[in-house]
């Protein structure tokens, strides 16, 4: 079950997660074969995400997913553009406000 809780910037809906570090991260609820992050859900009803790699690849309980901070329409402003997202869209979301 993904509870899901809106991005305070966005407003989207986005999923926590723990990453391997113990750190909380947002991922986008919806599984994206483009996403760089491992996301399952572990016993006790926890989000888990770690980086996939290619000694440590993409098991089958395993989907894809992409961080949140990459598609972000706030963040993506700030940050570098991650490959696959388009400015443009962040631009007309903006424009529309
Ligand atoms: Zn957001």
């Amino acid at each position: 079950m993904k509870q899901l809780i809106p991005c305070r910037d966005c407003r989207r809906p986005i999923l926590w997660t723990i990453t391997e570090a113990g750190k909380r991260l947002a991922v986008d609820p919806d599984p994206d074969p483009a996403g760089n992050t491992a996301v399952r859900c572990d016993g006790t009803g926890a989000w888990r995400s770690r980086r996939p790699t290619a000694d440590l690849p993409l098991t089958g309980w395993e989907r894809l997913h992409k961080p949140h901070i990459a598609t972000c329409p706030t963040r993506t402003e700030q940050l570098a553009l991650p490959v696959g997202v388009t400015s443009l869209d962040a631009h007309r979301r903006k424009k529309r406000r």
